[in-house]
């Protein structure tokens, strides 16, 4: 289907990037307080990883009738990962083709992606009327562990460490690599090696690094169990994997800008080039953005 997207390029934007809950609020204006959105610009198509709140602000930008074919990639459905999914309003265009991938949690009644995206992402409690949705949507119903074609674009998968389970993707097209690695927490006594495959020697690897270590082995309040890392276990395993650029990614909601303006000058002291996720971020691959180590 046709678009106006470069063919010639392996662009990604990051629309959201806060986890757990949107955080509006003069605190967090400059790295945002939108819920992970990530978009793919790759060899023409377009990818769309997670449908948080940020997905709202990406459907604004999208041009009615041009941009008609889009893939939508879920990790999870944790509800920052799908809040913004009924205010994405190319899904009200009857002219617009989506297709939506990701696994079906293993949880309850067995079903489809299809079942499982009408009757509990867009359930019955959504502001938004199911019936309304008139955009044509093809469902692909994911195994993490699967590795995928989509024309020339090489799409990998697997299982991350969150609760519920959540799924990484690696894309790889003309020998450049994203990486699109949340939610996922660290194991106690090795890297883990999911991970680690997945992020082998990608050009981005976008990690969720919600917490400090500091704030994850905190005595009074520990994060350990919860599903989420540390930026210092994500240079770990950049380290490990041979990423050019680590993108910190998911921020703590209560990480104000001040707080993440420190955390982006620490982390790139101990892994230059390394990046705190801003709203309205963009990264290339093919040009010059990706600074080797
Ligand atoms: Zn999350
Ligand atoms: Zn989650």
């Amino acid at each position: 289907m046709e678009n106006n997207l470069a063919r010639d390029e392996f662009i990604v934007r990051f629309w959201g990037v806060r986890g757990s809950i949107p955080t509006p609020g003069s605190s967090t204006i400059r790295y945002g307080g939108n819920t992970s959105c990530v978009e793919m610009h790759v060899g023409g198509q377009r990818l769309i990883f997670d449908g948080g709140t940020g997905l709202r602000l990406l459907g604004k930008s999208l041009k009615p009738h041009l941009d008609t074919s889009t893939h939508i990639f879920f990790t999870h459905y944790h509800w920052d990962h799908i809040q913004g999914v009924p205010f994405f309003f190319p899904v009200f265009d009857e002219d617009t083709h989506f297709t939506i991938y990701g696994q079906v949690p293993n949880e309850g009644e067995p079903m489809l992606m299809r079942q499982h995206f009408r009757q509990r992402v867009l359930h019955l409690d959504s502001p938004v009327p199911v019936a309304d949705i008139q955009a044509q949507i093809d469902y692909h119903d994911l195994v993490c562990g699967e590795i995928f074609k989509l024309g020339d674009i090489a799409i990998e998968t697997a299982p991350l460490n969150h609760p519920n389970g959540a799924m990484g993707y690696r894309v790889s097209w003309q020998g450049h690599t994203a990486v699109y690695c949340t939610d996922t927490e660290h194991l106690p006594d090795r890297l883990d090696e999911n991970v680690l495959h997945l992020a082998r020697d990608a050009d981005i690897l976008i990690y969720d690094a919600m917490y400090t270590d500091e704030e994850y082995h905190n005595e009074k309040s520990p994060k350990v169990g919860w599903g989420h890392s540390t930026w210092q276990e994500g240079v770990k395993v950049s380290e490990a994997a041979g990423v050019k650029q680590l993108v910190v990614f998911h921020h703590e909601p209560n990480h104000s800008d001040d707080f993440l303006d420190e955390m982006a000058v620490e982390v790139s002291n101990i892994r230059p080039g390394t990046v705190l996720a801003q709203e309205g971020m963009i990264l290339s691959l093919t040009k010059t953005a990706v600074k080797p180590h």
